[in-house]
């Protein structure tokens, strides 16, 4: 295994170090080298960096964004409907088209810099794995779900030959050990849109090609009660929306559809991660925890953007389900900070236990996306961390008073702790 963009060695003694979201040390002493952690002790020399008053806490893991809107200063508004918010978006994307290298480096720049290693983004046009290579030594990981929309049954055929064709750029070697594939630092997956701009059976076949390939999908599922409406009875805003862009046909959905028909599609595939699931019921939420393929993804400032009712996270964390985090895009959320992400979700639910929250935004990221490398400080795990001043020691890892003062990426400082 080669892992780009390590330095020299590197020795930290925190007050605290959670060598996972489970287990936390105190006053231990974290080696560091050739970009990996090489030991954990509690013995420091003149060298060793002391951080007292602060955790140590393994690199984020952002389970879903848009990177292309990287460059949006503020998330579009909501004004009258979700539909509202799509029309722009699309505009605002069609106006963009030939920048999008640079927005997905944008992105990455920024990811890396608030504290997150690795990210699970959408991506809507053609660039190539050396797209996401950020041009540093110490990238960001990405696990680039190539979207894919395709309503009527023309465009099938066109929309699979795309996503053949991405799986066998960014994800060509499907049997291989995965940390063959973390030294580029890119891997790639498949995200049929969502069941309002894919039809059902293009879905099946590219969670049928996802399975076969080892890869990994992304869907926007149960995201507002309007795709709940269009599915069960083909009414609403969507349809007015299929009718406007001359999409509508009948006979595309059938009746009485549900996202339970599209999760059930998903139960082969490697990885599948639910996006959003806002709206899912007690049945779907069973059918997840019952699949340990399947993670929904939580994007708590994005959920409180539209005014969503409350989402069913705990519900599913209740059942024996898994649940990651990820900021979505700026189009919906000011920022692609995790640090941020997870202050907020403290803030909202201020009972949830800080080391819960940590695995959400950590490793339950990293499993989902395939990274097993990320999301714990152990002997052989990459050397990707951030530095959190905490105020008082009794206080939450998650408080808004604490700082994030320091990140490194693959042993690499991004910014060092002053
Ligand atoms: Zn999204």
């Amino acid at each position: 295994m080669s892992l780009s963009g390590s330095t020299g060695r590197c020795s930290l003694q925190a007050r605290w170090t959670f060598t996972t979201p489970q287990e936390v040390l105190e006053n231990h002493v974290l080696e560091i080298d050739e970009g990996l952690v090489t030991d954990i002790h509690q013995k420091p020399y003149s060298e060793t960096i002391r951080l007292d008053d602060c955790c140590v806490i393994p690199s984020f893991v952002n389970a879903h964004a848009h990177l292309e809107f990287s460059d949006l200063a503020h998330p579009f508004p909501v004004e009258q409907s979700f539909t509202g918010w799509i029309r722009e978006l699309l505009q605002y994307r069609d106006k963009r088209r030939n920048a999008l290298s640079d927005l997905v480096m944008g992105g990455l720049f920024e990811l890396r810099h608030t504290g997150s290693a690795a990210v699970g983004d959408i991506l809507t046009g053609n660039l190539t794995p050396a797209d996401y290579r950020d041009h540093s030594d110490f990238p960001v990981s990405s696990v680039v779900f190539r979207e894919i929309i395709g309503l009527l049954p023309e465009s099938h055929d066109e929309q699979m030959h795309l996503a053949v064709q991405h799986l066998e750029q960014f994800h060509p070697h499907q049997d291989e050990d995965p940390f063959a594939e973390q030294a580029t630092c890119t891997s790639g997956g498949l995200s049929p849109h969502a069941p309002y701009t894919v039809h059902m059976q293009l879905f099946e076949h590219l969670a049928n090609l996802a399975a076969d390939r080892k890869a990994p999908i992304a869907v926007h599922l149960a995201e507002t009660e309007a795709e709940l409406q269009l599915l069960s009875r083909q009414k609403g805003e969507f349809r007015n929306l299929l009718d406007e862009r001359g999409l509508w046909r009948s006979g595309l959905f059938s009746k009485n559809g549900s996202p339970l028909d599209y999760l059930q599609l998903l139960r082969n595939v490697p990885q599948a991660l639910i996006i959003h699931g806002n709206y899912l019921n007690q049945n779907e939420l069973n059918y997840i925890a019952n699949h340990p393929n399947m993670t929904l993804v939580y994007c708590p400032r994005t959920h409180a953007w539209f005014g969503h009712t409350d989402h069913p996270w705990e519900q599913l964390l209740q059942l024996g389900g898994r649940v990651a985090i990820g900021t979505d895009g700026r189009s919906s959320n000011p920022d692609l900070s995790m640090w941020n992400e997870l202050r907020f979700l403290k803030e909202r639910a201020p009972k949830a236990d800080d080391q819960l929250l940590l695995q959400l935004g950590t490793t339950a990221g990293a499993r989902a996306l395939n990274l097993p490398e990320f999301g714990s400080l152990k002997p052989g795990s990459s050397a990707s961390l951030n530095i959190i001043r905490r105020a008082t020691s009794s206080q939450s890892l998650f408080a808004h008073e604490n700082d994030l003062i320091g990140t490194m990426i693959r042993g690499q400082w991004i910014h060092a702790p002053v």
